[in-house]
């Protein structure tokens, strides 16, 4: 088969474009194919009216290898003037406007970008950071305006920390899916987010997942009718605050013991924090010999793991009597990091039996989480916030991310 006719098979070029030249250059820059449009039929991208020719353009796109060889696509692409829009470049079939990839190339940077880091994938496909990041960009972008309003009826609300420690981003989930990502984690972050639904979408909420934190407690108050029944602090939130108190703890007895000469708590912090359903035999072993040891950590620990147990009530008012029990236990603990968090829970009750009895909660998938932390990593070549929010909405937004030339 002719070296032209077998490329406008590959590329399936067609009328009015042709295929005029394949350079074959090897090893050095590859493949060029030439395509070149027959000049006729010329239509205004903007109303479709035939137009006249006005002049060509030389551009070049990158390919899909053909073999291990780097391919381009190099054509002279008319512009038409149209009597009423002025004169504008045609849009070629095999590449979205703007971009120096050919549709398919984007595609399998697209699938790269799912398991690779940007620069990973910028060094195996010889691209530049930029266009690699480029894509990505414009995946997100293309997948937000094909997004359509299917609004959940439960949704969870979570801040996450972007390189140093103190910059967050709220985001804004149902179930595995992120549905926006915003600035900060303070009211006005969530504020403005819910003042862009529809009023009908936030009424027709009947669970909102999140920390007892005060911005997103208000802003959810301020914008979702009956939100007081509908905001719940879920498992996840709670158990991660109990597990700060129970290693506060730890690290001050292992601080005061040490002083005494007793190592008993050395390298027990992850043994506390351990679910022992997770546990080996080994460390459930070390574990029961250190909570009959009558140490601080292990009261700790007790405590936490009952308001652990308290989470399969149906009806509110035994929830409600069985948390009042526990709070009563932990206030009288002597703790300080227990009672601390024992008064914060008291404060938000309420919204800890929604949670209980909705089992509304924010635990996704485990590979959420997995994948927020590959995108922190990732992230720390980032220069801006941007780019880590838009690494989010690559990865977990849900998203139809491919060009149009390439969609099924
Ligand atoms: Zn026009």
């Amino acid at each position: 088969m002719h070296d032209r006719e077998l490329y406008r098979q590959i590329l399936g070029v067609q009328a009015p474009w042709e295929v005029s030249e394949v350079d074959v250059d090897l090893p050095g820059t590859g493949v060029t194919v030439h395509i070149q449009h027959s000049g006729s039929d010329l239509a205004c991208p903007q109303c479709g009216a035939a137009c006249s020719g006005y002049d060509t353009r030389e551009r070049k796109w990158r390919h899909l290898d053909t073999c291990q060889y780097k391919t381009w696509l190099v054509a002279q692409v008319p512009r038409a003037r149209c009597p009423e829009h002025g004169v504008h470049q045609l849009p070629v079939p095999w590449a979205e406007n703007n971009s120096r990839l050919t549709a398919l190339f984007e595609a399998l940077v697209i699938d790269w970008l799912k398991i690779g880091t940007i620069s990973e994938v910028a060094e195996r496909l010889g691209l530049s950071w930029s266009a690699v990041s480029g894509v990505q960009e414009r995946a997100v972008a293309r997948g937000l305006a094909r997004r359509t309003q299917d609004f959940p009826n439960a949704i969870g609300i979570d801040e996450t920390a972007f390189q140093r420690r103190h910059q967050y981003v709220t985001v804004i989930s149902s179930g595995n899916r992120v549905l926006h990502v915003a600035d900060d984690r303070k009211r006005a972050s969530l504020d403005a987010w819910y003042a862009a639904q529809p009023a009908e979408a936030l009424a027709g909420l009947r669970t909102v997942a999140m920390d007892m934190w005060r911005p997103f407690i208000d802003s959810t108050l301020a914008h979702v009718p009956g939100a007081a029944h509908k905001i719940a602090f879920d498992k996840f939130h709670v158990a991660m605050h109990l597990g700060d108190a129970v290693d506060k703890v730890r690290r001050a007895e292992h601080k005061g013991l040490l002083a005494e000469g007793e190592s008993v708590l050395i390298k027990s912090r992850y043994l506390w924090l351990q679910h022992p359903d997770n546990m080996t035999d080994k460390t459930w072993g070390r574990l029961k010999a250190l909570k009959s040891a009558n140490l601080k950590t292990a009261r700790a620990w007790a405590i936490k793991t009952h308001a652990m147990c308290l989470w399969d009530y149906q009806v509110r008012g035994w929830a409600r009597r069985a948390w009042m029990d526990w709070y009563n236990w932990a206030i009288r603990s002597r703790l300080a990091p227990v009672k601390k968090v024992a008064r914060t829970i008291k404060t938000h009750l309420e919204g800890i039996l929604t949670a209980v009895i909705t089992g509304a909660t924010n635990a996704r998938a485990e590979g959420f989480n997995t994948m927020i932390q590959k995108i922190k990593r990732d992230a720390r070549g980032f220069r801006n916030k941007e780019r880590f929010k838009a690494a989010i909405y690559f990865h977990l937004g849900g998203l139809d991310l491919y060009p149009d030339a390439v969609r099924k």
